[in-house]
């Protein structure tokens, strides 16, 4: 056993830990585990847990199901959300093994990023993320259902009383603490209901482990509450929606790469040619940054939330932002598009090999757009040589389909499952008929 699983043992007794949550994430991003009793700890960093695959969302068929759960030990946390005293639970989270070649399992979300880490590696590059995932809290009706009954009517940034949330968003704060976060800021976001939550930046692997991470724990602190925490990109028509700006930086020899002091916006050639090549697979990215039929109604003009491919130094109409920094360390750019519904692994993993990508082909930046997009008319747009997103779901998967760059990012085994799940999600959309259009129509035809 390496130092860290001896400490994790030693933990396990000390903390009186009954259960361990062996937990991955499948393609969609959902988290799964497997709970095995604490004594088995030792076999599991030893010989691996051993499980059917073939029932798990976009995992393999029946007759290749064999899988191997290999725990991370930095991973391990206890679960703040049971007690001590009637025997704690604590996680590890897993990479997933395939057991007839001992190799890593393509269709791994976490194996999909340690691939594009694994590439920045290669280049000399360490990649930093730091995600600001926002998300609703609602009230749940007598039988638990959540609703779209927001507990507060608080605003950004707004103080109790108006903010009912508090208790929760402390109790959120703490849980995540005792898990190893460290928590930068919290707040009340624009919308009625709405909060952001935001840590520190670390390494793109344990900031996307960070991320499965925070949802469940604020899922489970919200319920405790009563309330039913959602991180749906837009629960409610004409207001905010809730994204997940997420931060990048490569560090080069303990050096910010894309820090340069001579340059207008403090940023080097390197962070440029990144934010290119972004920019330039971003309809692509959108399919996996963006996956779900309801992301595409926060990516419309108003809200705050991105429509236009361009970056900007200072307005937030952008699908990239250079944020203000005060120190070197500091500079780095924000990728305002992905939203929480997002699984994070294959999101990071689009957007580091789309950067990657632009660094390596010498992509060059347009000059930042300082207007606000949301008011240029089309004309003015071609002027500018912006284009938009994907307008829905459908369009961000022609695009996938259409960027080798953004699929190889995912690999073949994800890409396949990935446009397989996603274009039947969509189809079934297509032929679903909406609330909106029995009000629209039914009277008036
Ligand atoms: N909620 C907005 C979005 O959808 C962001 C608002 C903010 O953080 N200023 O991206
Ligand atoms: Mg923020
Ligand atoms: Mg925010
Ligand atoms: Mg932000």
């Amino acid at each position: 056993l390496s130092e860290k699983e001896e400490a994790v043992l030693e933990t396990i007794d000390e903390e009186n830990i009954d259960f361990l949550r062996l937990q991955f994430t499948d393609i969609l991003g959902t988290v799964k585990n497997v709970s095995v009793p604490a004594r088995q700890a030792e076999k599991a960093f030893t010989e691996g847990i051993y499980f059917d695959g073939s029932s798990i969302n976009g995992f393999v068929r029946i007759q290749e199901s064999d899988m191997r759960l290999d725990p991370d030990p930095e991973t391990f946390a206890v679960l703040p959300w049971r007690s001590k005293e009637d025997g704690g639970a604590a996680r590890l989270i897993c990479d997933v093994i395939d057991t007839s070649t001992g190799e890593p399992f393509s269709g791994d979300p976490r194996g999909v990023l340690k691939h594009a880490i694994e590439r920045a590696d290669d280049l000399g590059y360490t990649v930093n993320a730091a995600p600001e995932p926002e998300f609703f809290l609602f009230e749940e009706d007598e039988e638990g259902r959540a609703t779209t009954k927001t507990n507060d009517a608080g605003g950004y940034f707004d103080l109790a009383p108006k903010d009912l949330a508090q208790d929760v968003r402390r109790d959120i704060i703490f849980g995540l603490e005792s898990m190893g976060f460290e928590i930068e800021a919290s707040h009340h976001e624009v919308a009625q209901g709405q909060h952001e939550i935001n840590f520190t930046y670390d390494d793109a692997l344990s900031t996307a482990d960070n991320v499965a991470t925070f949802r469940s724990v604020v899922r489970a602190i919200a319920a405790e509450h009563d309330l039913h925490a959602t991180f749906m990109p837009k629960p409610i028509a004409r207001i905010n929606g809730s994204g997940m700006h997420t931060h990048f930086s490569l560090f080069q020899d303990g050096e910010n790469a894309f820090h340069d002091d001579d340059d207008e916006f403090n940023l080097s050639e390197t962070a440029k040619q990144f934010t290119a090549g972004i920019l330039e697979h971003a309809p692509a990215i959108a399919a996996v940054a963006n996956p779900t039929v309801n992301s595409y109604k926060r990516l419309v003009p108003g809200y705050e939330a991105p429509v236009y491919v361009a970056w900007s130094d200072r307005n937030r109409s952008a699908l990239i932002r250079k944020p203000a920094a005060r120190v070197p360390a500091a500079s780095r750019i924000e990728a305002r598009f992905p939203d929480p519904s997002c699984n994070p692994y294959l999101a990071f993993a689009a957007l580091i090999h789309a950067g990657l990508d632009g660094i390596e082909q010498g992509m060059e930046c347009d000059d930042p757009v300082r207007e606000n997009i949301y008011e240029f008319d089309e004309a003015k747009r071609e002027e500018y040589g912006i284009d938009t997103l994907p307008t829905n779901l459908g369009e961000a998967l022609d695009a996938l389909e259409a960027d080798e760059v953004v699929q190889d990012a995912l690999g073949e085994h994800v890409t396949e499952k990935f446009l397989e799940a996603k274009r039947s999600e969509f189809n079934d959309y297509r032929v679903s008929v909406s609330e909106w259009e029995k009000d629209r129509y039914l009277e008036t035809f």
